[in-house]
């Protein structure tokens, strides 16, 4: 089967997956292709018949494609079933099975900052299919409580009751979450708030943040956010989202080719093409 892989979503343009994923073959002196497809809602079952009959080792799913796509599937990965979503098809013969990444990207990336997490109490601001992603994957591994909170809180309750066969699980509305900031070792911020353009905004107040918590964000542009860095000004760790970008990147990657996925190699790849959009 040829190495010829890419990106479904819609739209795509502003992906940094093929940047991140062709220095990957380079490093790897793999010879291959990763390309974006902008396949509209109405092009999806097709866009995959094509997957299977052109002979394509693999597709990432971005927006708004990872829920739909998974009618399409021979088969869909335990994990991406809890999750509701899939990032990542891998095609073994004709066979095309669906994973999530996304929740396994975060996770290693939090990993790598503080040892493990079952005595860590965990905060995750937002609701959407991010959260979703790394609320399953934070209860899967297994912490000592997972609080949601979200403006619509019908959804932070939906991802709750995902997430209770794994570990404690609670739904508070923002003033309360707000209320017991000081109590949170791990804070995530999953929606857009503070991204590029509204560099200004933040998600919620960082005063009471604890001292050595580990405050993170999804987003990555900017690569420091206002929320990262006044979090660090009160002493906590900080985390931005281009780990969890990588490390997705790099399981699927690992998926396709069998081999370690370059990380170092990728993570720069990223870091310059974000450099450009500035
Ligand atoms: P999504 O499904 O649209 O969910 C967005 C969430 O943010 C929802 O819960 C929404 O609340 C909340 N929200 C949005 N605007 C808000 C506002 N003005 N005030 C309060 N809450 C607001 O989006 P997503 O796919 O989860 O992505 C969320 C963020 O994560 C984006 O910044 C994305 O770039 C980032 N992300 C990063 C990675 C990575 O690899 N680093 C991967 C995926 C996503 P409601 O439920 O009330 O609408």
């Amino acid at each position: 089967m040829k190495m010829q892989m890419g990106v479904f979503g819609h739209p795509v343009a502003h992906s940094m997956s093929p940047v991140m994923h062709q220095a990957a073959l380079r490093e790897l002196n793999l010879e291959g292709s990763y390309e974006a497809y902008d396949i509209a809602p109405d092009e999806l079952k097709e866009g995959i018949e094509s997957v299977r009959s052109e002979g394509y080792r693999g597709i990432n799913i971005t927006l708004p494609h990872k829920v739909a796509v998974m009618e399409y599937l021979d088969h869909v990965s335990e994990e991406a079933q809890a999750i509701g979503a899939v990032n990542t098809v891998v095609n073994e013969d004709g066979k095309l099975t669906g994973y999530n990444t996304d929740g396994q990207g975060f996770l290693e990336s939090v990993l790598e900052r503080t040892g493990d997490l079952p005595d860590k109490r965990v905060l995750i601001i937002g609701a959407g299919g991010a959260a979703r992603a790394v609320s399953v994957s934070f209860a899967r591994h297994g912490v000592e409580e997972l609080v949601i909170t979200n403006r619509t809180l019908s959804k932070a309750r939906e991802i709750a009751e995902r997430c209770r066969q794994w570990c404690e699980v609670r739904v508070l509305p923002a003033t309360m979450a707000q209320a017991a900031f000081t109590g949170f070792d791990l804070i995530v911020n999953t929606t857009p708030i503070g991204m590029f353009p509204d560099t200004d905004r933040m998600p919620m107040s960082l005063e009471t943040v604890r001292r050595n918590a580990l405050v993170c964000d999804l987003i990555y542009n900017p690569e420091r956010t206002r929320w990262l860095s006044e979090a660090e000004k009160r002493g906590a760790k900080t985390l931005n989202g281009i780990g969890m970008f990588v490390n997705q990147g790099a399981l699927a990657l690992e998926m396709w080719t069998g081999k370690k996925a370059p990380r170092i190699a990728m993570e720069k790849a990223v870091v310059e093409e974000l450099k450009k959009k500035l």
